[in-house]
């Protein structure tokens, strides 16, 4: 059934406020193998009815978000009745749920509170158990689909839509295939690499592809059926074995942790040019204190030397950006912090800063580890600041998941 979404707002097209509600709407819907065909934001105003009667031609199922509230930019409902010749009655279960709302909180129920309560005879309530406006369903008609008024504010219509929403679309919807989705978590190849290694098998199978890329990681998303899904996993194994994160769109730190945490063993992070972006993406997850003990945003050599004992000379002979001072600065983390593994970080991110011998975004990246000798990498991240900071933080929390197997 072909689905369409009008999201109402102003503030949405002010950019004052994120449109969540179609990633909401777009997940929720998803698991009913129903995804949304097109959807469109408009401002508070009566532009709203052009975007009803130009989506009502194509959809067979047109969800409304917004403008259900007291104040005078709310005014999706009146619309609504207006455009399909509809009655607004005052629906007395309404306004007594909403007065009771309000003494409850002991505020007092001004006038236009009350027009919450009018609805077209025709609809369905959706009750709002976090708000005062209700949402509306309304059957179909010769000039509208399945037609659901939902309130704006998230907290109310997620809630609304699960509880209200899906089980009335699962009464409408025909008989389907079951279809089923995986999102695999690939790092350290491109969207290309990795298009390369699975794109052609997994198309044959009749899954739906797609890529979805981020600096140093590509999220590979899949749909079909069950035993389709079942034949991919054989090749995602295969084919990205060593670069495959997680099978559930697990983020690589939180991968980490949970490893680090079921082996038992701590980790600590030693960073020049990361400046603690290594430490903050490891502290992100839930759990990281069982594994994650100390960081050190050692940005000068001062800092180097005195935190991490790296040797003045070692410093005066190679340069803070070298090989041997990234494995001086995870070891030295590694002791200090008294841990299993310490990663460390040490780059020229630009935009000056470099030289014939380590151009603009060299960057060696250093795992000292109790499995064995000391590991450096050497990059070259030739971007911007914060991009250079995310592929050297990613690379390096990569290299320490592969070596944790
Ligand atoms: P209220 O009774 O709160 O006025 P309403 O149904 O009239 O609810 P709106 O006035 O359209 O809804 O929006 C209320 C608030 O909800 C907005 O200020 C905004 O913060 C939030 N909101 C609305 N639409 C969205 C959206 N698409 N994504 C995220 N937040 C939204
Ligand atoms: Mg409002």
């Amino acid at each position: 059934m072909h689905v369409e979404v009008i999201n109402t707002g102003t503030e949405l097209l002010l950019g004052h406020v994120l449109n969540t509600h179609l990633r909401f709407l777009a997940e929720a819907l998803f698991p009913l193998g129903l995804r949304i065909g097109r959807q469109v934001t408009v401002p508070d105003g009566l532009v709203i009815r052009e975007a009803l009667v130009e989506a009502a031609a194509r959809a067979e199922i047109l969800l409304v978000t917004g403008g259900l509230g007291p104040t005078t930019d709310d005014i999706t409902r009146d619309v609504v009745a207006d455009w399909l010749g509809l009655r607004l009655v005052h629906d007395e279960e309404i306004m007594r749920a909403i007065a009771e709302r309000f003494a409850r909180r002991g505020l007092a129920l001004s006038a236009r509170i009350g027009l919450q309560a009018l609805r077209p005879p025709e609809a369905t309530v959706l009750p709002n158990e976090h708000g005062t406006a209700p949402g509306l369903y309304l059957p179909p008609t010769a000039r509208s689909p399945h037609l659901f008024l939902l309130p704006g504010p998230p907290r109310e219509l997620h809630p609304m839509f699960t509880a209200s929403v899906l089980p009335i679309l699962q009464k409408v919807l025909p008989p389907r295939p079951e279809l089923a989705m995986r999102n695999y978590r690939t790092a350290g190849l491109g969207e290309s690499a990795v298009e390369e290694l699975v794109g052609a098998p997994l198309l044959a199978l009749g899954l739906e592809v797609g890529y979805c890329a981020r600096p140093g990681e590509v999220d590979l998303r899949l749909i079909g059926s069950a035993e389709a899904l079942a034949r991919a996993e054989k090749i995602v194994a295969a084919q990205l074995g060593a670069q495959l994160v997680s099978r559930d769109q697990s983020s690589l730190e939180k991968v980490i942790v949970d490893r680090l945490s079921a082996r038992g063993e701590t980790l600590a992070t030693a960073e020049s040019c990361t400046g603690g972006l290594l430490a903050h993406r490891v502290t992100n997850v839930p759990g990281a204190s069982a594994v994650f003990l100390e960081g050190f945003v050692t940005y000068a050599n001062e800092a180097k030397t005195r935190a991490l004992g790296v040797d003045a000379a070692l410093l005066r002979a190679h340069g803070a950006v070298s090989r041997e001072v990234a494995a001086a600065m995870a070891e030295g983390a590694r002791t200090a912090a008294g841990v299993d593994h310490a990663l460390a970080t040490t780059g020229i991110a630009g935009p000056g800063g470099g030289s014939d011998a380590k151009p603009l975004g060299t960057v060696f990246i250093a795992l000292a580890t109790k499995l064995g000798p000391t590991t450096v990498e050497q990059h070259r991240f030739p971007t911007d600041r914060e991009t250079f900071k995310d592929l050297t933080a990613q690379t390096a929390l990569d290299l320490l998941r592969r070596r944790l197997g």
